[in-house]
């Protein structure tokens, strides 16, 4: 068959060969160890959490090596798209601090001299390496109506318990002769072009992955579609092109994709270019609710991975990164105990270190891992975030905060700045509940909100607190403060000495740790609250005598 020509049957508008695109993007000037990644969505609904994480990744290694991290838009799947996905994306990444310096930041501005990156932009490229590959005899058109995975033949081949897809006798378009694809070209039949397997079945590659070293797979001998009837392209060719022609220097995506790596590597034999470097991430697990078994996290069936939720719930970008990277490098919580204070970027991700199999995703730990963020941030910054998220949230606590910043930084300035911050809050939607007594608009306590510890009676407890109302001054500094409160009780039988009391119990009511509970009691309504010193500094004794004045109200 003289394959030249039935290249131009096929391709008549294609006046390219890949040596003008090859020359039209040279390499990039970069050091030899510098990492070219890519995040490469398809617009087919909101950014997962499963794309920030890749995205983390991707950042990081180019980062750490001064190379590029750019962003592909994957939306040749027109079907699949959803209006406004694509315009959204850069965005999301942006608010996670994971955003690629170069590619598609929206459909109205790309960045970057390796573009277009919107793949549906790329059709003439696509079908230029289709042409490619025809003319020399290592692809061909297929007028059959199913797609991969579709085909008729399917419940035969299981029935006769073999491979199931288009290869061997099956593959019906494979021999066509010229005259025939040209009859049917001629009766405007729509074609794919599938590319032209040579593995035998038995054949095996092997090839490294960054992660998993070295693994061993079957030659692929299925003649895949490469580009549909349409004229666009499926992912493996784009992919092969897309990296090549914009230079990735590792392909880093997700482990789902591995059993796809042996067309991969044919196709870019079949090129002659060179593959790039793959690293296969571990997955982000969830467990299915149906079937109780963990899989991995999807954009269908898990509305709470949509990356913007997590904003919205009120964690901090740095909460969500500092748990993935817990998740992607197995050193990075010692790490992150080892230098407390340091930003997350000063830590380095290693290949080394990265976990292998997936992780569930674990919404307590990502918890706990916000509340040590949050305890590091300064004053300033909780109180803008709070502003900020409370202006969406909770108009009236918004309005509150704004209108009393200095009292506010100093709320939140309690047990901050020192060397064991408090750990309370893991979401901003969680201040107003913590701090609610700070704002008399909220501190409208009922007789039963009030839990004084009931092995004390009433009027010990009341008259504790008249005296603590008495003996309060605001000069008083903090040692002064707790020595009067040592003594608040000591007439009516409460230990001032807690050594004292913990080796004699039985000659006294409590001691002055019960005094504090009262105080606390009163002023909060809580059991647990920050340094009760710096809360009656911020309250002033003014508030301090009315909150006692309407237990002496209510009891
Ligand atoms: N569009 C593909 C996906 O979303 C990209 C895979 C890749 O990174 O190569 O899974």
């Amino acid at each position: 068959m003289d394959y030249n020509k039935l290249a131009d049957l096929l391709f008549p508008e294609i006046d390219k060969d890949i040596d003008y695109y090859l020359n039209m993007y040279p390499a990039r000037n970069l050091a030899p160890d510098a990492w070219v990644t890519r995040v490469a969505p398809s617009p087919t609904g909101y950014l997962h959490i499963g794309t920030v994480y890749q995205a983390l990744i991707d950042k990081t290694f180019a980062d750490q090596s001064n190379g590029v991290f750019y962003f592909r838009l994957e939306d040749t799947d027109s079907k699949r798209e959803v209006s406004g996905a694509a315009d959204i994306m850069y965005p999301c990444l942006k608010n996670f601090n994971v955003e690629p310096e170069e590619g598609y930041f929206s459909s109205t501005l790309e960045v970057g001299n390796y573009g277009p990156y919107a793949q549906s932009k790329r059709t003439e490229i696509y079908k230029t390496f289709a042409k490619h590959l025809v003319r020399k005899g290592l692809a061909y058109p297929c007028f059959c109506e199913f797609e991969d995975g579709e085909e008729d033949f399917r419940e035969e081949q299981k029935r006769l318990g073999i491979q199931t897809g288009y290869y061997g006798i099956y593959a019906r378009c494979r021999n066509l002769t010229y005259e025939e694809i040209e009859e049917n070209i001629k009766a405007g039949k729509p074609f794919k072009i599938r590319i032209k397997a040579d593995g035998d079945g038995h054949e095996r590659i092997v090839f490294k992955d960054e992660l998993r070293g070295k693994l061993s797979y079957p030659k692929n001998f299925m003649d895949y579609i490469i580009l549909k009837s349409d004229g666009t392209a499926l992912y493996h060719l784009a992919h092969v092109v897309d990296d090549t022609l914009m230079h990735t220097t590792c392909v880093i995506r997700d482990e789902s994709w591995l059993p796809s790596v042996p067309l991969h590597k044919q196709l870019f034999e079949y090129f002659n270019l060179p593959m790039p470097k793959y690293l296969h991430t571990a997955q982000i697990l969830t467990i299915d609710k149906t079937t109780g078994n963990a899989r991995k996290v999807s954009k269908r069936y898990d509305p709470w991975a949509d990356s913007r939720s997590f904003l919205e719930q009120g964690y901090p970008k740095e909460s969500i990164i500092e748990y993935l990277l817990t998740i992607i490098n197995s050193n990075f919580e010692t790490w992150r105990l080892q230098n407390p204070t340091l930003p997350y970027t000063d830590f380095k991700l290693t290949v080394d270190k990265m976990n292998k199999s997936g992780a569930q995703f674990d919404h307590d730990k990502l918890k706990f891992i916000s509340k040590n963020v949050i305890s590091r941030f300064t004053n300033e910054r909780v109180y803008s975030d709070v502003l900020e998220y409370t202006k969406n949230y909770d108009k009236e606590f918004y309005e509150i905060l704004l209108n009393n910043k200095d009292y506010s930084l100093k709320m939140f300035n309690i047990e901050r700045n020192n060397n064991k911050p408090r750990k309370d809050i893991s979401v901003w939607g969680d201040v107003r509940g913590l701090y609610y007594y700070f704002f008399d608009e909220f501190f409208n306590l009922k007789k039963e909100d009030y839990c004084f510890d009931e092995n004390f009676s009433m009027e010990d407890i009341k008259f504790i607190l008249n005296e603590y109302v008495k003996t309060y001054s605001e000069k008083d500094d903090k040692e002064a403060w707790f020595n009067k409160i040592k003594h608040l009780g000591e007439d009516l039988g409460f230990a001032s000495d807690m050594k004292e009391y913990k080796q004699n119990k039985e000659n006294y009511k409590g001691s002055y740790a019960d005094v504090s509970g009262f105080i606390r009691m009163a002023l909060t309504g809580e059991k647990n609250t920050p340094d009760l010193y710096d809360i009656c500094q911020l309250l002033t004794k003014e508030k301090i005598k009315e909150r006692i004045e309407k237990i002496n109200k209510l009891f």
